[in-house]
């Protein structure tokens, strides 16, 4: 059983790589950001809150957050671990991780700033199964519609210039001092280096494959 958190900026390919990386190891995909689109749908109250940050690019609120990631993590069967994405975006919320779950390796993509502007300005997701594609990269077969399941494919409201800025900004501000916090903590990192806007997700899959494997965690 491995648990694993994935980091690396918005548009660096971290939910590509987690759903991949599920078809490898024995692990669910707790992505925060996927759950808290899926609450916005509903119209909620609480739906409603959540959005009033996400459609801005700000983090929300952590206790929110934290009862999100408690009642995924809950779900998940017992002997079976867990890649995290989009969770840890604070300090505290790494602290209260480290009372719930032990922490395997961390996963660090590194990605350029042009490349994950061009990535999600082009980046388009399917209504119904969550599938990602790239206009550019990753190209659905047929225009607007999900190679997988045939259903609707869109783009996310945050995928703009503006709010892309703004995340990335948030990103660097508060995301990377968890860097430091599992280095200071001494969780093995898997960093890998995307410099190239045409490669493919399985060559960076199989790296980081390769890089767990090292670490005898695959
Ligand atoms: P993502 O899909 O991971 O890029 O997340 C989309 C948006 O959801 C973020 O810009 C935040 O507004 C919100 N979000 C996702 N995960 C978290 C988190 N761990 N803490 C706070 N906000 C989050």
């Amino acid at each position: 059983m491995v648990n694993l958190i994935i980091f690396g900026a918005p548009g660096s390919g971290k939910g590509t790589y987690a759903s991949r990386l599920k078809e490898h190891l024995n692990v669910e995909v707790v992505a925060t950001g996927d759950i808290f689109r899926d609450m916005m749908k509903g119209g909620s109250p609480l739906g409603e809150k959540v959005k009033s940050y996400v459609e801005k690019g700000l983090l929300v609120p952590d206790d929110i957050t934290l009862e999100v990631l408690k009642r995924s993590l809950a779900k998940i069967p017992n002997g079976k671990g867990f890649v995290l994405d989009g969770y840890p975006r604070t300090i505290e919320q790494a602290k209260a991780l480290d009372e719930i779950a032990k922490i395997d390796a961390i996963i660090h993509l590194v990605v350029p700033v042009w490349i994950i502007i061009e990535r999600l300005s082009s980046r388009r997701i399917c209504k119904n199964c969550g599938a990602i594609y790239n206009l550019l990269f990753l190209k659905p077969k047929s225009n607007m519609v999900c190679d997988r399941c045939g259903g609707p494919l869109y783009q996310r409201s945050d995928d703009t210039p503006e709010v892309i800025k703004k995340r990335i900004e948030v990103y660097e501000k508060q995301t990377q001092p968890l860097l430091e916090y599992y280095k200071e903590k001494r969780v093995p990192f898997v960093e890998v280096k995307c410099e190239k806007i045409e490669t493919t997700p399985d060559i960076i899959v199989q790296e980081i494959l390769k890089r767990l494997k090292g670490l005898r965690l695959a």
